[in-house]
């Protein structure tokens, strides 16, 4: 059966796309509402802003790829969908860091577990961080409408193997466990989301909201890098860019966007790395400061039987019994999860040396891999990281506290305990000079004696959040509860950057209701002057 291709299609039905490496001369180009960015804030934004009337350009710094060049190659993803091909680091190095770069932003290649914003969070920055109209009863409205929207449902087939171990270890421990919601429609269960969904059924920004918005008369700019906001006088004036070429190095091409308003969907890092480079107000120094990552760590185990984590749904099952068990700002909790498991990301992430390393290889199919997100900023001793501006881009600096290692071998103990209780016949602790344990009680011993550190733990994250954090109070925020800038009155802010904490869940729907809210009352806003209530 041919697959169709939905973006080929619609570029044959005469969608506005432009691939920034064709242009050859500097443009200026105009519309109601500019976006920055085109995964789950842009998305969502330019769907609803472009269905209420408004025209609406998009502007995205990666590429335009699709089924039809998803061919489930890890060589060819990384570099083609992925930030720095995979490989962005934090400033010490000690952390790596997963994002998008291509149109849909991280949802082309992100997991697709949607999980809506815990309530522990949203009272949290109700009642610390000055954000008002977030509550349960007023936000449940909205991800319901984003769920029916992406079609995210309750995964209803058998785990996959990787995921069934995460499973059977909870109800061996009689721990708390969850069957994921994902958004997709007609999976084929391959297991490669993270590579591009070859047939299109993640519903992804790239095959739902955006396709919309260009039926709709949106104009798509691909390849081409927003470096520059101009403001003056409280007011953006227009937004400065580069069309980049094929290997997304800046050509001589400088382009121009003006709108009558503006907004910011880079993504945590990227947003806040395009307002400080802009020189945007921030009187009490927030932009950049407190950004979040769920730092994870990461626990392999060996089986006796097949795992082939690379084959199914990546992530079917969560356990939240560790997320919140200290209280909200209390010692800090972590989420169980596990990834899908793939050769290269295996091999380049696990480091270890030598044998270990050589081992988890050649036992890669019955290798089980568990990961424990960490839930940052919201202990004191637990305010993220720092977005820095240098001379050839950013650095992220992103400080391990003590705070966050106690956490780390609580979280290790957890992992190695549900294993073996899933039937592991040994595990091993991702932290370099780890041997395997072949029983909970070594490993337990073992765990409380092991040294944790950067470099020698490896440390990872696919979830950024924060940066630009929004609320009420201007001594805590860049933006106000519906992401409007306070100090730029055309300019607001729609991704994972607003997030004052991280979430403790996986961001993508607290992203796309959060944004499906805001960019709703914008749009009224806009089109008939209405300030939102
Ligand atoms: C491998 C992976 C797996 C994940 N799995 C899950 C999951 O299962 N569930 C979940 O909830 N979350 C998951 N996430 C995270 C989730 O996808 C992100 O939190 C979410 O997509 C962030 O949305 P955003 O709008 O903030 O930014 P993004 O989706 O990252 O989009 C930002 C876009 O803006 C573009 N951009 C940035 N700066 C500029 C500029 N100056 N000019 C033009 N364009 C620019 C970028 O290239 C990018 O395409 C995963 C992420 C990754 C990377």
């Amino acid at each position: 059966m041919a697959i169709v291709d939905p973006i080929i299609n619609g570029l044959n039905s005469g969608w506005l796309h432009t691939d920034g490496s064709q242009l050859k001369e500097n443009q200026q180009f105009e519309a109601d509402v500019v976006i920055v960015g085109t995964g789950a804030g842009g998305g969502v934004a330019a769907e609803i802003l472009s269905q209420a009337g408004l025209s609406v350009i998009m502007i995205e710094a990666g590429q335009l790829r699709s089924s039809t060049d998803f061919n489930m190659e890890e060589r060819v993803a990384y570099p083609n969908l992925y930030q720095q091909a995979a490989a962005m680091k934090t400033s010490d190095k000690a952390i790596g860091i997963f994002q998008g770069r291509s149109v849909g932003g991280s949802t082309t290649i992100n997991w697709t577990t949607s999980i809506r914003t815990p309530t522990e969070a949203l009272a949290f920055w109700e009642q610390q961080k000055s954000v008002k109209g977030l509550s349960r009863e007023t936000l449940d409205p909205w991800f319901e409408q984003m769920e029916q929207r992406l079609n995210i449902h309750e995964w209803k087939f058998e785990p996959n193997r990787n995921n069934a171990a995460l499973k059977q270890g909870c109800i061996n421990l009689g721990w708390d466990y969850t069957v994921i919601k994902r958004n997709v429609a007609g999976c084929w269960n391959t297991g490669y989301c993270g590579m591009g969904c070859p047939v299109n059924a993640k519903q992804s920004m790239l095959v739902t909201t955006i396709p919309s918005a260009l039926d709709k008369g949106a104009q798509l700019f691909s390849r081409v890098k927003v470096v520059k906001i101009e403001h003056h006088n409280g007011k953006v004036l227009a937004l400065k860019a580069q069309a980049l070429d094929s290997n997304s190095k800046p050509t001589s091409v400088e382009l121009m966007f003006k709108a009558k308003h503006y907004i910011m969907s880079g993504g945590a890092i990227h947003t806040p790395v395009l307002m400080m480079r802009s020189d945007v107000p921030d009187p009490h120094k927030l932009l950049g400061k407190r950004t979040f990552l769920h730092p994870v760590l990461l626990s392999g185990a060996i089986f006796s039987d097949a795992i082939n984590g690379h084959s199914g749904a990546p992530q079917s099952i969560y356990s939240d019994e560790f997320v919140w068990k200290n209280g909200v700002a209390g010692e800090l909790g972590y989420k169980l999860e596990v990834p899908p498991i793939h050769p290269v990301l295996m091999a380049s992430k696990l480091l270890g040396h030598g044998k270990e390393h050589a081992e988890a290889m050649a036992n890669f199919n019955q290798f089980q891999l568990t990961i424990a997100l960490v839930r940052d900023g919201y202990h004191p001793d637990s305010q993220g990281g720092q977005v820095r501006l240098t001379d050839k881009g950013f650095e992220l600096d992103y400080p391990l506290t003590e705070t966050f290692w106690r956490a780390a071998r609580r979280s290790f103990a957890s992992m190695a305990e549900l294993q073996f209780a899933a039937g592991a016949m040994k595990v091993m602790p991702v932290s370099d000079g780890m041997p395997y344990f072949t029983s909970w009680k070594d490993a337990k011993e073992g765990i409380e004696q092991m040294t944790l550190a950067p470099l020698k733990t490896v440390v990872a994250s696919a979830h950024v959040m924060g940066g630009c954090p929004f609320g009420e109070d201007e001594k805590l925020s860049m933006v106000d509860s519906y992401g409007q800038s306070h100090y730029l009155e055309n300019l607001s802010v729609m991704d994972g950057s607003i997030f004052p904490t991280s979430l403790g869940a996986n961001p993508q729907l607290s992203i796309y209701g959060i944004t499906a809210r805001n960019a709703t009352a914008l749009a009224q806003k806009l089109t008939d002057g209405r300030e939102p209530q």
